[in-house]
């Protein structure tokens, strides 16, 4: 199994990459800037697991300048937290997403800056106007959802609605499959959208 945010099959991941790169010219530098410490974070929360993606695998950028932040992307891996990471990481896998929160507790992992384009949403205008969050687990057993996860993703939106003065409503926090286009189906039917946008909104 893939992570949802995986190249393959689909080539739409694979062409939103080739635009990705030809629009920035950065191909496979693997000289991207120094990482400074991650951003993602909320008050009353802990710093995230800094774990980078492989330089091939987002577009380095300096959003919100120019490309302003207007929506956070909910997806599930379809893969475990350790595989996700593990795949983010590898040289040429040309997928990635900002956050991955593990199942069983919440635990938070960052693989891309949020100034920087991670490629998860298999639309290229999409992924520069949004943060992908990753949530351990598969689109067809319940067992995933843990209410540990959802409140840590909870307190995670709140924190990026705040920053980029993003609404906190479903146009602007939404489903992987309901990006235009694609051809992916996380976060599924077993998502429960009243209660995380209920904990999103608390949390606010
Ligand atoms: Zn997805």
């Amino acid at each position: 199994m893939r992570p949802c945010c995986s190249p393959g099959p689909s080539r739409r991941h694979l062409l939103t990459g080739i635009a990705a790169l030809a629009a920035t010219g950065t191909a496979c530098s693997g000289n991207a800037t120094p990482s400074p410490a991650p951003t993602g974070t909320g008050p009353g929360y802990p710093q995230p697991q800094w774990v980078p993606a492989a330089a091939t695998n987002y577009t380095p950028a300096d959003r919100p300048d120019g490309h302003p932040v207007r929506m956070v992307i909910v997806h599930v891996t379809q893969e475990t937290f350790p595989d996700t990471l593990m795949l983010f990481g590898r040289p040429g896998y040309r997928a990635s997403a900002h956050y991955v929160v593990r199942s069983e507790d919440g635990h938070l992992a960052q693989c891309v800056r949020e100034r920087d384009v991670a490629w998860h949403a298999g639309n290229a205008a999409y992924n520069w106007r949004s943060i992908g969050i990753e949530h351990e687990g598969r689109v067809d057993e319940p067992r995933w959802f843990t209410q540990a996860l959802y409140e840590r993703s909870a307190g995670l939106t709140a924190a990026i609605c705040r920053r980029y003065g993003i609404p906190v409503d479903r146009r602007h926090i939404i489903g992987h499959d309901e990006v235009p286009g694609a051809d992916h189906t996380d976060p599924g039917p077993l998502w429960d959208w009243a209660r995380y946008m209920r904990l999103v909104r608390a949390a606010f």
